[in-house]
């Protein structure tokens, strides 16, 4: 069973560094590397939809370091967005600059038939073609398929038309497919989980969390991205799927969820806005870091009901008395009569008030 790597900081290069090196990921490379980012809209990457600019140059740096050559970053923005403007308003034109790597845009690529439990997808040749597509999602958000990160970040390797079609077929069958006839290719996934949005691909609504995570089954990665977001495997209907048509596992053990810091090296909270702001009204917040916080922002958002809690959370409460009806969030919360354990808890557990 494949394992995933955890990493908590705003170092996003670093972080990245040291997750692919930890990871031993090098090993993965027979031949090309193509990153593949989320550039889903023209839009920068605090707002909560697309890649971090500092996760590229992270693996930039790796690779060509340990030595690959054949190097290159792909990507096709949505049918209503322009791959190249997105690019440069994400910062990618000075990372592809700086380490002399070119970025192609998938839209203007040319495409092949592959076979498919569904039938025939319509692919881009740069990500069939490739010795090892390195995917890199936003954990995010999704108006219509809940969220979306390893998995549906593999529709950007399709032309316009396709994606069309991929909505006129509801998604669901035609997204695991793709999982399954790009297996081969997308053997290592990043996913930036630093900011994503609540409930929107296109952003709006960040989440500071600040924490990166390294896998190498798309299948599994969404699995477990779903519980750091508060919801089941079931919620997204293309993950179990996607096991069925071969692109992966949804099964993982609490023994290959690796930690390789503690999320306390995080920075503290950003102040939120709009819909995230509106949810945590009644939240006691001491010197929390991002992604605990995250997680409760998640959980108060799937959960309203939670909303009648009077809650406390960060490390401010460590030695400070939480009062008789509180609930504490995160071990830095022990203190309280009710605390939901976990440093940080995922959104799952707090939401299951798993006490
Ligand atoms: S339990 Fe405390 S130290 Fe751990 S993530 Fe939450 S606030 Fe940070």
């Amino acid at each position: 069973m494949s394992k995933i790597f955890n990493i908590y900081g705003t170092d996003y290069h670093s972080m990245t560094k040291k997750l692919l090196d930890e990871s031993n990921a090098i090993k993965l490379v027979n031949g090309s590397v193509a990153l593949k980012p989320n550039l889903v809209v023209s839009g920068t990457p605090d707002n909560g939809a697309t890649t971090h600019s500092e996760i590229l140059s992270g693996c930039l740096e790796y690779f060509i370091d340990n030595g690959v050559k054949d190097l290159s970053v792909i990507e096709g923005s949505w049918v209503a967005a322009d791959t190249m403007k997105a690019m440069k308003r994400a910062g990618y034109d000075k990372v592809c600059e700086k380490y002399n790597v070119p970025f192609y845009d998938l839209k203007r690529d040319k495409t092949r038939s592959v076979e498919t439990p569904i039938g025939k997808i319509e692919i881009c040749c740069k990500a069939l073609d490739v010795g090892l597509l390195v995917n890199l999602p936003v954990l995010k958000g999704h108006c219509q398929t809940v969220m979306t990160c390893a998995l549906k970040n593999l529709k950007g390797c399709l032309p316009d038309r396709e994606k069309r079609r991929f909505h006129s077929l509801g998604l669901t069958k035609p997204i695991a497919a793709l999982g399954a006839a790009l297996k081969n290719q997308n053997r290592l996934i990043i996913v930036d989980n630093i900011c994503g949005d609540l409930d929107f691909e296109e952003g709006g609504n960040p989440v500071q969390t600040d924490r990166i995570f390294l896998g190498t089954d798309p299948v599994m990665i969404d699995s477990y991205g779903c519980g750091l977001m508060g919801l089941e495997i079931d919620d997204v209907k293309y993950i179990k799927l996607a096991e069925k048509f071969g692109a992966g596992e949804t099964k993982f053990s609490p023994e290959n969820i690796l930690y390789l810091n503690e999320p306390e090296n995080a920075k503290k909270i950003t102040r939120p806005s709009g819909t995230v702001a509106g949810l945590i009204k009644n939240v006691h917040e001491d010197s929390a870091c991002s992604a605990c916080y995250a997680s409760l922002v998640r959980a108060l958002y799937l959960n309203p009901e939670l909303k009648s809690e009077k809650i406390y959370i960060g490390q401010g409460w460590r030695n400070k008395k939480i009062p008789d009806d509180g609930l504490g969030i995160g071990n830095c919360c022990k203190n309280a009569s009710r605390f939901i354990k976990g440093c940080p808890p995922s959104a799952k557990e707090i939401i299951n008030k798993n006490v």
